[in-house]
């Protein structure tokens, strides 16, 4: 999947690993990582185009862009609706979500311990599914995918003190 979509996944298991605040920020951040590292391999199971109209070079650098402004989105949309509690568990489930594909980076570049990182990120990819679909109508797919997942993050977020928004909704005024 393309990087915006990986990153709205890792926000989203970040904010629901929040709920859990009452256990302890660690244990948040262990959920949000073991939910993104969970959610990278169910979204690239996922038939999909990504970057397949472009070199593996020329989409490790897209792909860096576009992470880099993708959080920037999530930052401008969260940073209201969450508190400092989810800030860690959001952190850690973008960068979990993101972690697997950091094997092509080291494909194209000096990054150190390049296979190790590269057999790590085999793992993740074993259920990788790529689709025939014209490359357009993929990425527009993908980021119409990452919309709606950040989306559904804006309404899980929550802040400690405040009821779940569901719970909200379901009180009469
Ligand atoms: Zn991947």
């Amino acid at each position: 999947m393309i990087a915006s979509a990986h990153v709205a996944a890792g926000a989203l298991v970040g904010v629901i690993a929040t709920r859990a605040w009452s256990a302890g920020t660690a244990v948040c951040i262990a959920i949000a990582i073991l939910l993104g590292l969970g959610s990278h391999m169910v979204m690239d199971a996922i038939p999909h185009s990504e970057y397949m109209f472009m070199s593996l070079d020329h989409a490790v650098q897209v792909a860096i862009v576009e992470a880099i402004l993708a959080c920037g989105i999530v930052w401008l949309v969260l940073r209201r609706r969450v508190g400092r509690e989810s800030i860690l568990p959001v952190v850690a489930g973008i960068v979990a979500a993101m972690l697997p594909d950091l094997q092509f980076v080291s494909q194209v570049t000096a990054l150190p311990a390049a296979t190790e990182l590269s057999n790590a990120g085999d793992v993740f990819h074993i259920l990788h599914a790529n689709t025939k679909a014209p490359p357009n109508a993929g990425a527009i797919g993908e980021l119409a995918l990452a919309a709606l997942l950040l989306f559904v993050a804006a309404r899980f977020a929550w802040r400690r003190g405040e009821p779940t928004p569901i719970k909200a909704e379901a009180t009469p005024s």
